[in-house]
C-alpha cells in the first residue's frame, strides 16, 4: 500500500518537503477485517487547518501518520461476512490507494446505477450537506431572498448555488477567482450574476450585483468577502461562516472586517458551523438531493488528478483555485 503522511508542520504554504510517501506490505486480513482498493480520496481546505498543532474542531494530524480524510472504494478482500467481497464503501483512512482495518471503519454506501461513486465525496456526500445546511438550518434561507455565495465554483459553492436556486431563493449571485468560473456560475450552476472578485474590490463588485442588497451570505472565503458582505446586507440578514479560505495559508494573522457595526444596526446574525455538528440533517438531504439528482436538477463539475502519488499536488491545486467544483485523486 502506498501512502502519504504528514512530517512536518507548514508555515504559510504547504510544500511537498512536509509530506514523505511510505509504501508498506499489507499484513494478511486477521478476522473482522476489509482490504479496500480505493477509487477516489477526496482533498479538502480543512485538512490545511490539521496540519497546524492548535485547537480545532478535528484534532491536529500526527506526524509520521497517514493524512486521514475522505475516501471511496470498493472491498476487494474480506474476512467480515458484513460487508463483502465488492462492496462499495466510504470511509476516513485518507491518502492510500489501498485500506486495511477492522469492517467498523468502513461503511457501506449505496451503489446506485447513474450516480458515480466520486460524488458520494461531493455534490451527494459531506460536501451537499455541507451547502445544504448552512443555507436551511445555519442561515434560514426563506423563498426570495436574495443569495450571496462565495468560493462559488468550487465544491461546496457549485452546490449551494443550485441548492439555494432549488428552495426559491429570489437572486443568487457569486463571486470566483476566474473568468471561466465566473461564465460557469451564470450558465450552468443557475447564479443570476457573479463576479471575479480579482477584477475590483469585492465591496464594489458585489454592490453592482445586488442593487437591492443581500439577505443571506453563505461564506466559504472570509477577508474581504465577509467584509463587503457585511456593507451589502439588509436589514435582518443572515450569514452561514463554512470556511474562510483566505487564511488558511496565511503566515501571519489577517485583518478583520471594519465593519462589525452594522451587526448592530441592521441586526444581522453571523453564524459559524461545522457539519459535523449537524450530520442530524444528513436523512432530509440524502432525500431530497436524491430526488433533485434523479429529476436531473443538479449540475456538478469534477476535476480530478491520478495518482496516489499527485494527492499533495492535488490538494495544493485545489487551494490556489486550479478546481471547479470538486477537486478529487483517482487512484
Ligand atoms: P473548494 O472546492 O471551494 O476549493 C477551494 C477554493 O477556494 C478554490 O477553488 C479557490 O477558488 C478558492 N480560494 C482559494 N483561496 C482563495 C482566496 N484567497 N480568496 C477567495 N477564494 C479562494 O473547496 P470546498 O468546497 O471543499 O470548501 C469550500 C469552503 O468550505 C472552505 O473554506 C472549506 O474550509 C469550507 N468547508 C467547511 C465545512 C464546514 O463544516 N464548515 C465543510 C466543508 C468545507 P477561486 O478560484 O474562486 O479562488
Amino acid at each position: 500500500s502506498t501512502q502519504i503522511q504528514l512530517v512536518n508542520r507548514p508555515s504559510g504554504w504547504p510544500t511537498h518537503d512536509d509530506f514523505r510517501t511510505v509504501v508498506t506490505e499489507l499484513p494478511p486480513l486477521a478476522p473482522g477485517e476489509v482490504r479496500v482498493a480505493n477509487e477516489f480520496i477526496s482533498v479538502d481546505p480543512y485538512m490545511r487547518g490539521r496540519m497546524r498543532d492548535a485547537r480545532s474542531y478535528v484534532a491536529p494530524y500526527a506526524l509520521g501518520e497517514t493524512m486521514a480524510g475522505g475516501a471511496i472504494g470498493r472491498v476487494v478482500a474480506s474476512a467480515a461476512p458484513e460487508l463483502p467481497e465488492g462492496t462499495v464503501v466510504l470511509h476516513q483512512l485518507g491518502w492510500r490507494d489501498v485500506a486495511q482495518g477492522p469492517a467498523a471503519q468502513f461503511r457501506p454506501e449505496l451503489d446506485a446505477p447513474g450516480v458515480p461513486h466520486s460524488l458520494r465525496l461531493g455534490l451527494l456526500g459531506m460536501t451537499g450537506l455541507t451547502a445544504y445546511v448552512g443555507l436551511t438550518a445555519i442561515a434560514g434561507m426563506r423563498e426570495g431572498d436574495t443569495v450571496f455565495i462565495s468560493g462559488a465554483a468550487g465544491a461546496v459553492g457549485t452546490a449551494a448555488g443550485q441548492f439555494a436556486r432549488l428552495l426559491g431563493a429570489g437572486r443568487v449571485i457569486g463571486s470566483a477567482g476566474t473568468d471561466e468560473k465566473v461564465a460557469l456560475l451564470t450558465s450552468k450552476y443557475g447564479y443570476d450574476a457573479a463576479f471575479n472578485y480579482r477584477d475590483a474590490p469585492v465591496r464594489e463588485q458585489l454592490a453592482a450585483a445586488a442593487p437591492g442588497g443581500i439577505d443571506v451570505f453563505y461564506d466559504n472565503v472570509g477577508g474581504d468577502h465577509l467584509e463587503a458582505a457585511l456593507d451589502a446586507f439588509n436589514d435582518g440578514g443572515r450569514a452561514a461562516l463554512c470556511g474562510a479560505i483566505v487564511s488558511y495559508n496565511a503566515g501571519s494573522r489577517t485583518a478583520g472586517p471594519d465593519n462589525m457595526g452594522n451587526l448592530i444596526t441592521r441586526g444581522l446574525r453571523l453564524e459559524g458551523f461545522t457539519i459535523g455538528n449537524h450530520l442530524q440533517h444528513a436523512p432530509e438531504f440524502r432525500e431530497r438531493a436524491g430526488e433533485w439528482f434523479a429529476a436531473g436538477s443538479l449540475a456538478y463539475d469534477e476535476t480530478i488528478v491520478d495518482g496516489i502519488d499527485h494527492a499533495v499536488d492535488a490538494f495544493l491545486d485545489m487551494m490556489r483555485g486550479a478546481n471547479i467544483g470538486k477537486m478529487l485523486v483517482r487512484i
